[in-house]
């Protein structure tokens, strides 16, 4: 079976190589991708957002499946554009249709889904350009620190959390006002900070049975304790100690089950993963967000921990058989650190020269990010440039064996965070 993976990440370099693993695999075309996944062969030379181009190159190659990695094709109907075409009908595509998208597409959509199921979640208010008096009113009495969130899609740098009202009231100004995230901030969601630890949930869905994947936590902010600026995420650890038996019981009951019957009951099919946000508060789960894909850099610790096919996973998910579908997890963990450019998430610079991957030790797998070949040379070609992941019998054997590989391979200005898991090992939660 032909394969094609949207995205240019290491998440899609990540299916990819999982892909590959199994017998049902013939050819997978990662598009755009990045140096990595071009070792999977031929790189599909689409524009990913022309969807008659996709849907050309699907049946040129005898495409049989179509996963799409990122957010945006999906918000943008690539599903749907897949579906209403008949002779592009028998492709099974991984991820939903746009109405389903919008549980990431907008933060609203999102929070009145989760208040409408009463599935846990910071109390919030919207409000629009036209409500901004009420929305300074509603800052005015509101605790602090607070959380203003741009609505539409801002490639995770549409979150404020602000300390005080002045600077809240500059945060609303800036997206209501002056279209900081143009259309993406028309509204604006104001909500109450939770105070806690976060954690990834996967499941993978037909939307009306699931499968539960492997759990992560990833590390968000640029600088070693968690300081600085947020980034696309610098690194993750699965599983994570934190989400015991307990709390991952909970998390069943109270977000995926009825996250489920709301997808049945709001009639928005759905097919494929989708990635809950969740933060832990006095041992409760409460959700952040929905994504309506898999995480990066939580795909990269969380699919080498997984030992079943991907294909299998994927025909249960087309037959509608995910209830008695058994994941079979290795148990132990996975850590992932990301190498990113000098300067990121600010300006950086690209085009630099990497070496020392023929050196990592080869039980560390490295999975491409922003890379590219120019004249044989593999060379940075974005802010997140590689991340490596190791697998080991306890998180520090782990950590220790991704950290060393991640001081193997450098160019000039490549930093990686040194700390990761460093909240997990203090065994404060
Ligand atoms: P990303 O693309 O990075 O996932 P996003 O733009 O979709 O981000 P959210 O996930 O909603 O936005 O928020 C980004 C981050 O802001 C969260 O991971 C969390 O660290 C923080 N955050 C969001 N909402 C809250 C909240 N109510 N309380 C505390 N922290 C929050």
């Amino acid at each position: 079976m032909n394969v094609l993976i949207i995205g240019s990440g290491a998440r899609e370099h990540t299916i990819a190589w999982k892909l590959k693993q199994s017998e049902y695999c013939e050819e997978v075309f990662v598009a755009p991708g990045n140096a990595g996944t071009m070792q999977f062969g031929t790189h599909a030379t689409v524009d990913i957002h022309n969807f008659e181009e996709v849907a050309k190159f699907a049946t040129d190659f005898n495409i049989m499946m179509l996963i799409v990695g990122q957010e945006n094709s999906l918000v943008e109907g690539i599903h749907d554009y897949f579906q209403e075409k008949e002779y592009l009908k028998h492709i099974l595509v991984i991820g939903p249709k746009k109405a389903g998208a919008m549980l990431e597409g907008s933060k609203d959509f999102c929070k009145a889904f989760l208040q409408k199921y009463n599935i846990p979640t910071a109390s919030y208010q919207t409000f629009t350009e036209n409500t901004y008096r009420e929305a300074v009113e509603y800052l005015r009495n509101h605790n602090y620190p607070v959380v203003l969130k741009a609505d539409g899609l801002a490639a995770g740098k549409g979150v404020i959390i602000s300390p005080d009202f002045e600077h809240a009231l500059d945060a609303l100004e800036d997206m209501l006002r002056n279209k900081r995230f143009g259309n993406a901030g028309a509204k604006v969601v104001i909500e109450e900070f939770l105070d806690g630890i976060e954690v990834s949930v996967f499941i993978l869905t037909d939307g009306k049975e699931y499968v539960l994947l492997p759990e992560a936590k990833d590390y968000k902010r640029i600088g070693e304790g968690d300081a600085g600026l947020n980034t696309g995420g610098m690194g993750a650890i699965s599983p994570v100690p934190f989400a015991d038996e307990v709390f991952m019981q909970k998390v069943k009951e109270r977000v995926i089950q009825p996250t489920i019957a709301g997808l049945q009951q709001e009639g928005l099919e759905y097919s494929g993963f989708l990635f809950i946000g969740l933060i832990k508060v006095n041992n409760e789960p409460y959700v952040i967000e929905y994504n309506v894909r898999l995480g990066d850099p939580e795909t990269e610790a969380i699919l080498p921990r997984i030992k079943s096919d991907l294909f299998e996973l994927f025909k249960a998910l087309h037959d509608h058989t995910l209830a008695d579908y058994k994941l079979d997890v290795d148990p132990r963990t996975a850590a992932t650190v990301f190498l990113v450019s000098g300067g990121y998430p600010e300006g950086f610079e690209k085009g630099k020269e990497i070496s020392g991957l023929d050196q990592v030790s080869p039980d560390v797998l490295v999975f491409h990010a922003g890379t590219k070949m120019v004249s044989d040379k593999l060379v940075s070609s974005g802010g997140r440039v590689i991340a490596v992941t190791a697998l080991g019998d306890t998180m520090e054997e782990a950590l220790a064996k991704a950290n060393q590989a991640a001081e193997t391979i450098t160019w000039q200005g490549r930093y990686y965070r040194r700390d990761i898991g460093f909240d997990l090992k203090q065994e404060k939660v």
